[in-house]
């Protein structure tokens, strides 16, 4: 994703997940990442169950000519509802792929092939610009504006390296075929303005730096580990005059030196009707949409003399045609090293890159082999058993933390990356001998051909799963790639999707099959390997080059130039700042909110052995929950509700509480966790079961597993572990959450492994400026009570080298620890279970859970624990406090600015200050206007958490965050006093963007199922409580808004009543300081660094880590980053 993109959920604070594989720090703010999508020739990493049958078009009771259509291919997708029609118009060449099946959310993805032959990023800029305005609708944001009326979550694209898709997701399809001719307008024929370059692209500011949006986003990325590896990857693997080599984001040397007449001329060049292919997935009329095409979109081409057939004369189509079809050719391994700036030279990276299957040996055949590979990088990796992930993952010194394997279609052959993370910076060199070595031990060995049979059930078991979320949404990935690079007449979409025969095919494969495979393409194979080395060096010089060349510039531009550019940048705001007639906006229709169609969700709670219903929706199924599960005779004394859904899977929870863990325990959390599907387990009759065996075997029996602190960043002081069954496997489920939560051994060796994995992992988060400036929020607002606190990474880092010595000098008080962790946490007092599913279709609802846990007493439930019980002093009075931290791993900053705010979900004022926040941060709204219009940052949105009680202003990825700061100030100012005036159509916008993001929240059976939970067991509201919610919203003045704005916003821009947390890159960091401290804050400086503790356990440690130990890089004091205890 190359935009950003606010969503509901708002949410900053971090979250811990474990999962089957692999235990991370998962941020939760809201930026979606920003690496760029790795596709595979398949949809998605996962394979599809269904097979695929072409409709022989004399049976097939549809129209094959709608308008100036003709229907290329009609698919339907075996056992499913998925019907795929491909269709171009013979006047405008024009492809319309059409993916029908029911769902309540209707999804476009308008995608050009993107095909370029240097790093000027024209790919990428075109696609923030085609969002400024278009020759019909020639104003800025009236896209978001049009798109946030009718249940649109505001547009968004991405720029692959060999496309950019442009999405919309609506609730129905009235306001989708309202908007596609809009949006379409917007591709073809932009108005590429050079104030648009100015703003959106790049620009030098009055103080002679470089901004601008796309300027802002590369100089994030560009030095990141993963950017330089992609790009010095592309430019050794692919052959010269190949434009897999670019960087289609656009390298900041190039985009320095970019013009807008040479974004005119790709866009002229390459932005043409046949070469654009409109997806779109979800329930509408095939009819209705081809028909809008052809009414409302064709006209406009013919207009401009673009309707020329789908092969106008002397067109060449990307990569196919052009010098990108050569297949990349090893003679010889080549191996290259990319040093990345990083204060902590202890942990780097590791890339493999092979060249895979081509078009030219396999044919048709290519699919098959793709799938292959995609089964065999599961096989080697995925779960702590898989044969790699053993060997280099679950051992003492790990030698990376995960392995991914990723394939990636180009136009002759598939790209097979292997990727290492996590790497002990001695171990960089040598793993790629080692990974070699374990192949050729396998292919020695042989493959263990029942867990090959058992990644194929799981491959079917999550596909499956995937269909029932996603619909045929599914597919999107597949005809993205049959438009790029499959036969133009659309006959290789029918062999791309029809997985169902390749799984099949796979599973009668021999030992001697997989050997094959293995050996040609990773054993036999040349692959190009990039080692990612952090410097401490490259930062310095870095740093002071671009001081340099900044002073540079500064001089040449003089004090004339600088005011010459002031005036430009301003005379490109004003531009801008033109307002859309109101009348466009009011053509649109705004759709009525009971026209969305929810999904039902019955619900019934079983509790102290009485069962009651908890809602039950006007349309929901004959036999209600409550009565299935009353003539279930079970007395079951404890907590559980049952949320019924339509859906061929079961989910089983347990909520655990931390509330009474105590704090010199909690740091232990991120270690339970992580452990918690990865220990040997010692059953009730003394049957004790390896670690491998149960990650085996637990594989086998579910569909998936996972364990999260809270859900979606909220209830962090809760614990909850979830496994998703088959229907039939209910009773199993029930039975590992007994085995899981009470039964595990804390085996020393097991839980060292474990604790070396979370500490390696720990470098590599510390690089993220999101994640760190999250952990820094967490231990200013919230005491050592907090679970929250005690696992985010500031907490860990001080905490997990400390854990991983005591596992050697005293291990026994560790298993001890836990233990006693474990016995607070599944205190019977606070302890909730949820089943969520097809609860009609369970044999025993109730009964069977008397069958594991009958020991459970009928006690009465705590309360649920809220983040409002654990703020700390300043967290409970959030005033004057600044910190900023100068973290030497990033070139921009990140600020949280706090102030105190309503608390609870079911609060008066929640509807008007959700409102409130929608018309501030919204697409095209003020925020997004005046911040990140004009190059202050990448993102700018309110975070409101009415668990904890605060309200925050998260600034993302900026130049300079405090300016970002100052101009959000401004307009919040101007709207509390009244001087900025708030739009009708602004209210009308922003309700309607709440509408969709409700609609989308609830979208999925398992969003319904969960929200029904949530909403009645943790947020204490009632199950409907989105609905209800949106109806509220409904009646909510601008006067409400304005007054929220002026109590609720406004203190966030007032040290008195508000605390700053910002990191920054060391350049800014003391510019940021002096500016808050000049507001008034009492500011903090600190730099995140590696501590001399660490340092000495390190040096304990018998890995031998190298870890580079000084800090020469100003800082005011080194161990800035310690708790506050
Ligand atoms: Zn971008």
């Amino acid at each position: 994703m190359l935009r950003f993109v606010p969503s509901f959920q708002r949410q900053l604070r971090n979250r811990l997940v474990a999962n089957s594989q692999r235990a991370l720090f998962i941020s939760c703010t809201r930026p979606a990442p920003l690496r760029r999508p790795l596709r595979s020739p398949v949809p998605s990493r996962r394979g599809i169950l269904t097979s695929a049958t072409t409709m022989p078009r004399s049976q097939n009771e549809m129209k094959t000519s709608l308008g100036s259509f003709d229907l290329l291919q009609r698919i339907k997708v075996d056992n499913s509802e998925v019907v795929i029609s491909r269709w171009q118009s013979r006047e405008s060449g024009l492809t319309v792929v059409h993916v029908d099946y029911d769902a309540p959310i209707v999804k476009g993805y308008f995608v050009v092939p993107t095909e370029i032959f240097n790093d000027s990023g024209c790919p990428h800029t075109l696609e923030h610009l085609v969002f400024l305005g278009s020759e019909k609708y020639p104003y800025k944001g009236v896209l978001d504006n049009l798109a946030n009326r009718a249940f649109a979550a505001g547009t968004n694209a991405w720029t692959d390296t060999d496309h950019t898709a442009y999405t919309i997701e609506t609730a129905g399809e009235q306001g989708f075929l309202q908007l596609l001719p809009v949006f379409v307008d917007h591709i073809l024929y932009p108005t590429l303005a050079d104030s648009g370059f100015v703003t959106e692209v790049h620009h030098i500011n009055h103080k002679g730096e470089d901004a601008g949006v796309v300027y802002s986003e590369m100089q994030g990325r560009e030095n990141t580990p993963g950017d330089l590896a992609a790009l010095r990857q592309q430019r050794l693997f692919y052959p010269s005059g190949s434009a897999y080599r670019s960087e289609t984001g656009g390298l900041m040397e190039a985009l320095r030196k970019l013009t807008i007449d040479e974004i005119r001329n790709y866009h002229a060049s390459y932005y043409v009707p046949h070469n654009l292919c409109l997806i779109v997935s979800g329930k509408l009329s095939t009819e209705a949409l081809l028909g809008t095409v052809h009414r409302e979109v064709e006209p406009r081409i013919k207009a401009h003399n673009q309707a020329n057939g789908p092969r106008p004369a002397g067109w060449k189509r990307p990569f196919m045609e052009t010098p990108s079809i050569q297949v990349a050719k090893m003679p010889e391994t080549l191996k290259d090293v990319v040093e990345f700036p990083e204060s902590d030279e202890s942990i780097g990276e590791l890339q493999l890159s092979f060249v895979g299957p081509t078009v030219h040996e396999h044919g048709d055949h290519r699919y098959l082999m793709d799938k292959a590979i995609d089964v065999l990088g599961v096989y080697l990796t995925e779960s702590a058993v898989a044969p790699l992930t053993k060997q280099f993952v679950e051992i003492e010194s790990p030698l990376c933390t995960y392995i991914s394997f990723y394939e990636s279609a180009k136009a002759s052959f598939t790209t097979l990356d292997v990727h290492f993370g996590a790497v002990p910076t001695e171990e960089l060199d040598l793993l790629a001998g080692k990974f070699k070595s374990a192949l050729e031990c396998i292919v020695r060995d042989g493959f263990d051909m029942n867990r090959i049979r058992l990644v194929l059930k799981k491959e079917r078991l999550r596909v499956s799963s995937s269909l029932e979320s996603s619909g045929g949404d599914y597919f999107t990935n597949s005809i993205i790639n049959d438009f790029l690079y499959g036969d133009a007449n659309g006959q290789d979409l029918g062999p791309l999707v029809a997985e169902f025969g390749r799984l099949k095919h796979l599973s009668e494969w021999t030992n001697q099959d997989w050997v094959n495979v293995l050996e040609k393409f990773y054993i036999k194979n040349n692959p190009v390997v990039i080692q990612s080395k952090p410097s401490a060096k490259l930062q310095e010089i870095l740093e002071a080059t671009e001081k340099a060349r900044v002073q540079k510039q500064r001089e040449k531009l003089g004090p004339v130039g600088l005011e010459k550019l002031k005036k430009i940048l301003e005379d490109a705001k004003t531009e801008h700042d033109r307002p859309i007639p109101s009348e466009v906006l009011t053509s649109f229709p705004v759709p009525d909110v009971s026209t969305i169609s929810w999904i039902p969700v019955d619900s019934a709670r079983n509790e102290s052995g009485k069962v009651t219903s908890r809602g039950r929706p006007p349309n929901a199924a004959s036999t209600s929950v409550e009565d299935y599960l009353t003539k279930d005779p079970a007395s079951v004394p404890y907590f559980i509700q049952f949320d019924h859904v339509k859906s061929h899977f079961i989910t089983v929870s347990a909520y655990l509480s931390t509330a009474k863990v105590p704090p010199q325990l909690k740091p232990y959390i991120s270690a339970y966790l992580s452990s918690f599907f990865m220990l040997p387990i010692i059953r009730s009759d003394g049957t004790r079961v390896s670690h491998e065996e149960v990650v085996r075997q637990l594989e086998d029996d579910t569909v998936s597993y996972g364990i999260s602190l809270g859900y979606e960043g909220y209830f962090q002081e809760l614990v909850r572990c979830s496994i998703k069954l088959e229907t039939s496997q209910y009773s199993t489920g029930i039975a590992w959450l007994r085995d899981l939560l009470f039964c595990s051994e804390y085996d020393v060796e097991r839980l060292t492994v474990i604790a070396a994995k979370l500490q390696q992992n720990l470098p590599e988060m510390k690089r993220d400026g999101n994640t760190v400036v999250g952990s820094v929020y967490g231990q200013l607002l919230f005491d050592e009570t907090s679970t929250l606190q005690a696992s985010a990474l500031l907490a860990q880092l001080d905490f997990s080298p400390k854990l991983s010595q005591l596992l050697k000098t005293d291990p026994k008080r560790v298993v001890q620890d836990l233990q006693e962790l474990r016995s607070y946490l599944t205190d019977p007092s606070a302890l909730r279970f949820s089943v969520a599913g097809n609860v009609l279709a369970l044999e025993k609802p109730r009964s069977a859970w008397m069958q594991y846990f009958k020991e459970l007493p009928n006690v009465v439930l705590e309360p649920v624990p809220w983040a409002s019980q654990n703020l700390s002093d300043i967290g409970k009075k959030p005033v004057r406090q600044g910190i900023v931290v100068s973290l030497a791993t990033i070139e921009s900053s990140f600020a949280l600015h706090t102030t105190k705010s309503i608390s609870g979900f079911g609060h008066p004022e929640h509807p008007a200050l959700r409102l409130a926040c929608e018309v501030l941060d919204g697409a095209e709204s003020y925020l997004w206007k005046f911040i990140r219009g004009s190059g202050l940052a990448y993102g700018a949105n309110l975070s409101l958490d009415s668990e904890a009680g605060l309200l925050s202003l998260q600034l993302y990825r900026c130049p300079n965050s405090f300016q970002a700061f100052e101009e959000a100030a401004k307009v919040v100012k101007g709207l509390a006093d009244g001087s900025v005036a708030i739009e009708d159509t602004t209210i009308d916008a922003a309700k309607s963007s709440i509408a969709y993001d409700i609609a989308q929240s609830l979208s999925t059976p398992k969003k319904a199922t969960t929200s029904s939970f949530v909403n009645q067991v943790l947020r204490d509201v009632p199950q409907d409580f989105g609905q209800l919610f949106l109806q509220q919203i409904r009646g909510v003045t601008k006067e409400e808004v304005q007054e929220s704005i002026r109590k609720y916003i406004l203190p966030l821009f007032d040290a008195s009543s508000s605390v700053a947390v910002v990191v920054s890159a060391p350049s800014k960091a003391g510019e940021i300081k002096d500016s808050l401290t000049a507001l008034g804050y009492e500011v903090e400086a600190r730099t995140l660094d590696v501590r001399q503790e660490d340092l000495d356990a390190m040096e304990v440690d018998e890995s031998g880590s190298e870890i580079d130990s000084d800090s020469e890089n100003g800082s005011d004091s080194n161990d800035g980053m310690e708790p506050h205890r």
